[in-house]
């Protein structure tokens, strides 16, 4: 599978369609997600042009990797619902179909503000 360009959040990196946006630097872009499934649901992307975390994980530089963990943790902070400030999250990223992943660029979802409940429905 190749990358598609016109994938939703390829556009809303190169500012094509707004997010409201959390956080940006290097490495990544963080924004809420549209159809918020919990109190607080924002997405982690990489800027660079991955499509799930399997070919992040082959392909990204060892900067890229680093930035997007440390990303979130920035974000997480920055809601002030990670483990120090506040009271946790859940962060997740689907994988191709099986994962249910809709998205073709790679993203974390980060669920909090309230009890995420079961892991796996
Ligand atoms: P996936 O199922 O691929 O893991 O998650 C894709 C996520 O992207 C979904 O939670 C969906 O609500 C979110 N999403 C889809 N389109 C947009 C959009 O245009 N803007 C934002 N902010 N989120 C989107």
């Amino acid at each position: 599978m190749t990358y598609d360009d016109q994938n939703i959040f390829a556009k809303i990196l190169r500012g094509e369609i707004p997010c409201k946006k959390i956080y940006e630097d290097k490495y990544i872009l963080s924004f809420y997600d549209i159809n918020p499934q919990k109190k607080v649901h924002a997405l982690v992307i990489p800027k660079g042009r991955y499509i799930d975390l399997d070919d992040f994980s082959v392909n990204a530089s060892s900067d890229e990797i680093v930035g997007l963990l440390k990303g979130i943790n920035l974000v997480a902070k920055k809601l002030k619902i990670s483990a120090g400030i506040g009271k946790g999250y859940r962060t997740l990223a689907n994988i191709s179909e099986h994962g249910g992943q809709e998205v073709p660029h790679l993203h974390f979802h980060i669920f909090g503000g309230e009890i995420v409940g079961k892991m796996v429905e």
